[in-house]
């Protein structure tokens, strides 16, 4: 099968099957090969790997990626998609296409039937509308997995490295923190692209910390806090807590402030990763 990351071919394809690309979908496939490798190797993918792809596509990194992984399952909500996978993955016998939302999905499910429960790796060029709360479910619903290789918005990636004192800081920031090592591996411009999106793009690798770098006694509890406080980004800490329907009482807190000698008009977005899981687990005890 001709490689799709060149052009010419994935036009070719798109014209076979007369395709039209759905924008609710975030359909902007990828057209460089260059890209395509960078992903490839920063993947760092083996045949001992399971790899998880969301949204294929019309399979371009699909196909990189049967050729290194031992097994790869890809699930693809456009089911105008799936013939055209069938045809353009038909020379690999170690892809599973699932024709379904990755956000209904059971990722612990399929990892349990696919590799025995062992960690999987994610590789996706994913759909932009629904980056965050992909990210998020795979880590708050414990899949097993050993690292997340994605292209997202540019943006959004500086929103997953930053830390307190920046625009940027927020919840995406401390959730991916607690639970993986961001590093961005390629920016990417829209003329990678078909159709090119309107904003730009990178490649971010999280590679996920077999214990998390901050002890939170209940992480659930924690990422309740880390919430209230950036629902609401303006107020004090102390308000964005009692106005978040938490059940903590004003005193409690300003008691927890006090001891971590924190000022009682600080806001949320001044705290880092570590003084909310001790303000967490000081709340907690209360
Ligand atoms: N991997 C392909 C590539 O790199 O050329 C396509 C990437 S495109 C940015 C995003 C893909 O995700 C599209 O194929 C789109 O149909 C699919 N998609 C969008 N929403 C989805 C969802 N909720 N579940 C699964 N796939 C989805």
């Amino acid at each position: 099968m001709a490689n799709l990351g060149i052009p010419a071919n994935t036009i070719d394809i798109l014209q076979k099957y007369h395709f039209n690309f759905q924008k609710k979908f975030g359909q902007n496939f990828l057209i460089d090969t260059k890209v395509l490798e960078r992903i490839i190797e920063a993947s760092d993918i083996s045949k001992d790997d399971c790899v998880l792809e969301i949204g294929p596509g019309i399979g371009t990194m699909t196909q990189y990626l049967a050729e290194k992984a031992g097994e790869v399952i890809a699930v693809e909500i456009d089911k105008a998609l799936i013939p055209i996978l069938e045809d353009t993955l038909k020379e690999y016998d170690n892809v599973t296409v699932i024709n379904n939302d990755i956000l209904k999905v059971d990722i612990n499910k399929i990892v349990n039937e696919k590799n025995n429960g062992q960690p999987i790796k994610v590789v996706a060029n994913l759909p932009y509308y629904i980056t965050t709360p992909i990210i998020m479910g795979l880590f708050e619903s414990h899949v097993p997995l050993k690292s997340i290789t994605v292209m997202v918005q540019k943006e959004v990636a500086d929103r997953m490295q930053v830390g307190p004192g920046t625009k940027d800081y927020g919840a995406l920031s401390l959730a991916v923190q607690y639970y993986a090592k961001p590093e961005v591996v390629a920016n990417v411009p829209p003329n990678c692209f078909i159709p090119r999106p309107n904003v730009g793009s990178a490649v971010i690798r999280l590679t996920r910390y077999e214990k998390p770098p901050v002890m939170a006694e209940d992480e659930h509890f924690m990422f309740s806090l880390i919430r209230a406080s950036f629902n609401q980004r303006r107020k004090t800490l102390i308000n964005g807590l009692l106005n978040a329907g938490l059940g903590l009482s004003k005193e409690n807190i300003i008691h927890a402030l006090e001891s971590m000698q924190l000022s009682l008009t600080i806001r949320g977005e001044a705290l880092t990763l570590e003084q909310f899981a001790k303000l967490s687990n000081l709340l907690k005890k209360e």
